[in-house]
């Protein structure tokens, strides 16, 4: 037998199957999608098998062998493995990267592999093996261990995982979340736990809440964390009572499942509205006939969508399939998953990137041993390794975060219709504020478009005040508030409303800037301004992360008067204390969120009352429902308007839609504030209306005028390298090679240097290809990529190849 396996060698020329023979012991374990480590010239490597067969390709010559098979179960599936190689020709990475991008860290880094019995391990079945008696009595053993101790048996370890007396397992250290595993258990019960109470002294007010828990659950533990939750309690009564013999604290090992303690309610289904039911009705009839559908949801904020996504998903597993439902990473809130879990319990696995790596690595193993049938999760979770996806869902399905910004830079969407298309699946596209290029296709014909114009209930849209911010310059108005956002604050400060405050702060450079001289701290690495951190007066590199304490005088012209610009959260939270002394400002922002569950803590403290004002950057912008949040203001609509990306228009008009929609969800009717120095621009103009197809069409012949997608398709080709001479060398060589063989619609721009001329040392040079119809584009860039590998053996220029590129600079 002979497995084909492709290696971690991520570049051009290893980028195919190396057949190698498969040993006869290793034979049970060897699938299509298994993780092997084979030999490599001298080395030895990780590898995937994408094929099993007795038929050797390479005729000639003796095959090695393959040595280890690293998983029981292939961490990837045979779709995986094709969706990989189809994968490597659309974005031009190589094979091995499309696969490692698929599986979770934990299996790519360093960890240690155990061996575990099973319940099928017996003294019986342990013979005389002294392997599996070790294992037996240990329940566990490090493979490495075992394969010392026992080297006469080691070749006999994948005959016993494949009969199932053994399984392996990964272990990461991971401390952070192993000591959030404590139980609390006690050790009173009936009479005595009354008397116990009874003798606590009146001030051990802690103690007795917890002692009183236990005698309202006999017989239960609870975890420290859960006690801590729900009794408002401090670790220390309940060491006070381990102290006296009353409880346990046990460290118990459990799935790592960040939800687990939580108590999950709701989960009824709603009577749908009108609109609903005939977004249903196209969906549900796709399902049921599992046949391939692509449909594009549109529908505005609280028009009931999340309902629709649900309803699918649970037809979908009624006809015995599996679903997958991504949102982006930022609006994968614990309220979302709760609603999730509400609905489907156990049956649901969260892949989220702020989870550790062993809290992915569990969830993970939970959709390959079939344990849950529904995964919600950010980007990634695309690759869920289900047998049976019938359902895919991608929830504000033009979010940026959906595109991976790093090799394989791959779009979920499309790996989601790639997917849909291989299993006769449905893929349901959802969004207030469509990406062109989507609802492009969709009024082409290529998606269903459902529109649901309406919100639940037929809650008003809220009022949408446009405020020109050169007014109230003009009326001598010169702070960050305009007239009108200061009456607001107040008005819902004195009626004890929410409200949010939204910084759009892409463009927001809180840049340091001497006024005598006009010079501006760089990045000595990389050729952009630093940002000011007020919190240890830094200015510090968004790129590279070099940092300087902020300098008392200009480097340049000793000047005093060196200061930093701009409006950053801080400088609003300020102004804010200034103006209305007491106000009460939850602030969220990257320097409040970088903490692990920081997010998630801020929105509580806001969802429970404790602010009046929730304060932020993108990051509060979207999926967030606040019942009590009557007023929305964004403090300046325009920044984002003047970067240098041709999707800046779109992405102000989706902002704004989006901050909007936060207000008024609920019973109470909202405000929405937009401060802005462009009234006139049309994003802001239909953003105020609600109205997205006015805007899709004055957008639509902006592309078509200025030649980009969904008009044009791009594909962007950075080079890097520490000398300019041999960065331009390399960009030339390919810019050669392309131009004569592209057709002659498609335009060539450079190669120039790119828009961020240099980062981290490196210089940086560019080709854009603007193109209509290029069937064999990719083969070319292949070809390419070979051209670029022969010249550049030694030189160690990077090139990247970013097809449909959303980041140009
Ligand atoms: P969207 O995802 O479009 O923003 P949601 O699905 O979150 O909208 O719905 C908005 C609100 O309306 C939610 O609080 C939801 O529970 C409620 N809702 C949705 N559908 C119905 C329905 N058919 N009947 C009553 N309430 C509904
Ligand atoms: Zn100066
Ligand atoms: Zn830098």
């Amino acid at each position: 037998m002979i497995a084909r396996v492709v290696v971690d060698v991520p570049v051009n020329r290893t980028n195919r199957p190396f057949d190698y023979r498969i040993p006869p012991w290793l034979r049970p374990l060897v699938q299509v999608g298994s993780r092997v480590v084979v030999p490599f010239g001298p080395r030895k490597l990780q590898g995937y098998v994408v094929d099993v067969t007795d038929q050797p390709e390479e005729g000639t010559g003796r095959l090695r062998d393959v040595e280890q098979v690293l998983d029981d179960t292939p961490p990837l599936t045979p779709e995986l493995i094709r969706l990989g190689e189809w994968m490597s020709r659309q974005y031009l990475c190589p094979w091995v990267t499309a696969m490692q991008a698929m599986i979770p860290a934990v299996l790519k880094g360093r960890s240690e592999k155990w061996l575990k019995a099973t319940d099928l391990l017996d003294e019986t079945a342990c013979g005389q093996s002294a392997l599996l008696w070790d294992v037996y009595r240990k329940r566990q053993l490090p493979l490495a261990e075992a394969e010392k101790r026992f080297p006469d048996e080691a070749m006999l370890v994948p005959g016993w995982i494949a009969s199932g007396l053994l399984e392996t397992d990964y272990q990461v250290r991971d401390r952070i979340t192993r000591k959030q595993q404590s139980f609390v258990r006690c050790l009173l019960e009936g009479a005595e736990l009354t008397s116990a109470i009874d003798s606590l002294p009146k001030r051990a007010e802690q103690m007795r809440r917890v002692l009183e828990l236990f005698a309202a659950h006999e017989g239960q533990s609870f975890s420290v964390q859960t006690l801590r939750e729900e009794l408002g309690i401090t670790r220390s009564p309940l060491k006070s009572l381990e102290q006296r013999g009353w409880v346990a604290i046990e460290q118990v090992e459990v799935y790592r499942d960040p939800y687990a303690q939580r108590r999950f309610a709701g989960g009824e289904k709603p009577s749908f509205t009108p609109q609903q039911e005939a977004a249903l009705k196209p969906i549900g009839g796709q399902i049921a006939a599992g046949e391939y559908g692509a449909f594009l949801l549109h529908g505005v904020t609280g028009s009931g969508k999340t309902e629709v996504y649900l309803e699918a998903i649970e037809r979908t597993l009624a006809a015995g399939r599996e679903a997958i439902f991504l949102v982006p990473e930022i609006s994968l809130t614990p309220q979302m998953v709760e609603r999730f879990k509400a609905r489907f319990g156990a049956d649901v696995a969260v892949l989220h990137s702020a989870l550790s790596q062993g809290e992915r690595y569990d969830e993970w193993r939970k959709i390959l041993r079939r344990e849950v049938k529904v995964v919600v999760g950010a980007r990634s979770a695309v690759f869920a390794p289900f047998q049976n996806v019938g359902l895919i869902v991608i929830d504000e399905e033009h979010e940026s975060s959906y595109k991976q910004e790093e090799t394989p830079r791959y779009h979920a969407r499309e790996v989601a219709l790639w997917r849909a298309r291989e299993n006769n699946s449905v893929v349901v596209m959802g969004s207030a504020t469509p990406s062109l290029e989507t609802y492009a296709l969709a009024a082409r014909g290529r998606y269903t478009l459902l529109e649901m114009p309406e919100r639940v209930g037929s809650r008003p849209l809220p009022r949408v005040h446009v405020v020109d911010m050169r007014e109230e310059l003009r009326a001598m108005n010169r702070s960050m508030f305009s007239r009108l956002l200061y009456e607001m604050i107040g008005d819902r400060l004195a009626k004890q409303e929410q409200m949010v405050l939204f910084l759009n702060r892409r463009g927001f450079s809180t840049f340091v800037m001497c006024r005598t001289c006009g010079y501006t701290l760089r990045c000595v690495h990389c050729d952009i301004s630093l940002t000011y951190h007020k919190t240890n007066h830094t200015a510090r590199c968004h790129y590279c992360g070099y940092t300087i304490v902020q300098p008392a005088r200009c480097p340049e012209c000793q000047s005093e008067h060196i200061r930093f610009f701009g409006t950053g959260t801080q400088k609003v939270e300020a102004e804010l204390a200034r103006l209305f002394p007491g106000i009460r400002v939850i602030r969220m922002d990257v320097d409040t969120t970088s903490r692990k569950g920081a997010h998630e803590e801020l929105l509580h403290k806001f969802r429970t009352g404790q602010g009046d004002v929730l304060l932020g950057t993108q990051m509060i912008a979207k999926g967030l429902d606040f019942p009590r949040v009557t007023l929305v203001g964004v403090i300046a609509a325009d920044t984002s308007l003047h970067l240098p990306d041709f999707r800046a228009a779109e992405k102000t008009f989706q902002l704004l839609t989006q901050v909007g929609g936060r207000a008024g969800r609920h019973e109470l009717e909202g405000d929405v504030i937009i401060q802005t120095y462009t009234p006139e621009h049309y994003s802001i103009v239909h953003a105020t209306r609600h109205d997205y197809p006015s805007f899709y069409r004055e957008e639509m012949m902006q592309r078509r005028r200025t030649g980009y997608p969904p008009y044009y398709r791009l594909v962007l080709i950075t080079f890097s390298h520490e000398e300019v001479p041999v960065v331009i060398r390399a960009a030339h060589s390919v810019a050669d090679f392309l131009r004569p063989r592209l057709a002659e619609t498609t335009i060539l721009l450079g190669p120039v240097a790119s828009p961020i001329p240099r980062i981290k040392d490196r210089f940086r040079f560019q080709i854009m290809l603007k193109y209509r119809d290029e069937p064999r584009l990719s083969d070319l860039l292949a070809q390419a990529v070979d051209v670029f590998e022969e010249g550049n053996k030694q030189q160690k220029v990077l090139m990247t190849i970013d097809v449909d590129p959303h980041v140009l600079l």
